[in-house]
């Protein structure tokens, strides 16, 4: 690679990524602080191609969110409601199957993430997966976030652990990693204060993991964080990541401040957003795969993603609720054959995955 820059900090930072050497915090308020996007997105296109070489990942999946009543109420969130709210809804058992097995038949993943209901007991979620496990036995099942698994930890008064335990056996296989949103304390405490702490989503995390369940990994910027927030939240996550290698990818999600109590803020820039894909691409050098979430970047900007460090633009998704309640614009659902010209008109391969990353199929 040749050097573009003449700033002494970023030529040795680009040195050291070169070397395949560790990022520091400073490097990382150095690179979240330059506006050099192509420097940054050039470099971390190195590393991701030292990563997974010209391929780029999708998969074919559904979402379900059994209910967006939830006793959280985060500042941030557009979708969550309250019991008597005239839009709550929460899904009978029957009507989860039903939503899952409406789902295209070429689906590998079912993504479940929901509200934090106040009444529903912990058995309604595990006989939930239970049905769908037995509905559905070749689906990998990614549900519950860490917040999600501490709550149901609290209303059983189960240990996180034998919760854990319980979805496994029910058929859980693996997390999703949203709930992570800032890990500074002052501002969690702004943005979500009844919502696990940082270091209970840390814990769960590595509990998960321990028990053999993989999980992703998330971050929400874009609000009221400082750019510091953001290195220092990276480096929580690659510090769990050397004790556990249980993560597999890592999504930087912008916040979409519409409908929320931070409406009055903007949502953050295209250029913010390939940033932080690049930064974030950079920092975690442990990490085999960073994730363009098309949701919540847009297609356009996800697509760029692939030549700023992400190697991954999520799935085809079939119904997005929480997004689109804070004003999204984009579809709820994409066609299989529109990410693979997405990441085709990048010049890169399309990966069909599945969850864990093992290929389902090349589209050479
Ligand atoms: S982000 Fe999750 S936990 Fe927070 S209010 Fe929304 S649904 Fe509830």
């Amino acid at each position: 690679m040749e050097t573009t820059i003449e700033k002494p900090n970023l030529i040795n930072i680009q040195k050291r990524v070169l070397n395949n050497e560790r990022l520091t915090r400073e490097d990382g308020i150095n690179l979240i602080n330059c506006n050099d996007i192509l420097f940054l997105g050039n470099l971390a296109k190195y590393v991701k191609e030292r990563k997974t070489g010209n391929q780029a990942y999708f998969n074919v999946n559904r979402h379900i969110n059994l209910t967006n009543i939830c006793v959280s109420r985060c500042k941030f969130c557009a979708f969550s409601c309250n019991k008597n709210d005239s839009n709550a809804y929460t899904m009978t058992i029957e009507e989860a199957a039903e939503t899952a097995l409406s789902a295209p038949k070429n689906i590998t993943e079912l993504h479940i993430v929901s509200g934090l209901h106040p009444d529903k007991p912990f058995n309604y979620y595990v006989d939930i997966i239970k049905t769908l496990r037995k509905a559905l036995p070749h689906i990998h099942i990614k549900a519950f976030t860490a917040v999600e698994i501490d709550y149901f930890s609290k209303i059983s008064g189960l240990s996180v652990k034998k919760v854990l335990q319980t979805l496994k056996n029910a058929g859980v296989d693996s997390l999703p990693g949203g709930g992570a949103e800032i890990f500074n304390t002052k501002v969690r405490k702004q943005i979500c204060p009844n919502k696990a702490t940082a270091e209970k989503w840390l814990n769960v995390t590595r509990t998960a993991h321990k028990l053999g369940l993989k999980s992703n990994a998330t971050i929400l910027y874009g609000h009221i964080e400082t750019l510091e927030d953001r290195i220092d939240h990276l480096i929580k996550i690659r510090e769990l990541q050397d004790e556990t290698n249980g993560f597999l990818t890592f999504i930087p999600l912008p916040f979409h401040p519409q409908n929320t109590e931070f409406s009055h803020l903007k949502k953050p820039t295209s250029a913010e957003n390939l940033k932080m894909i690049a930064v974030s691409r950079l920092m975690l050098d442990n990490f085999n795969h960073i994730k363009a979430y098309w949701i919540m970047m847009g297609p356009k900007v996800a697509q760029l993603s692939l030549d700023f460090g992400a190697d991954d633009i999520d799935g085809t998704i079939t119904e997005e609720k929480i997004t689109h309640a804070a004003g999204a614009q984009t579809d709820k659902f994409i066609e299989k054959n529109e990410l693979i010209e997405m990441i085709k008109e990048m010049g890169r391969v399309p990966v069909e995955r599945d969850t864990l990353y093992n290929v389902v199929r090349l589209y050479e």
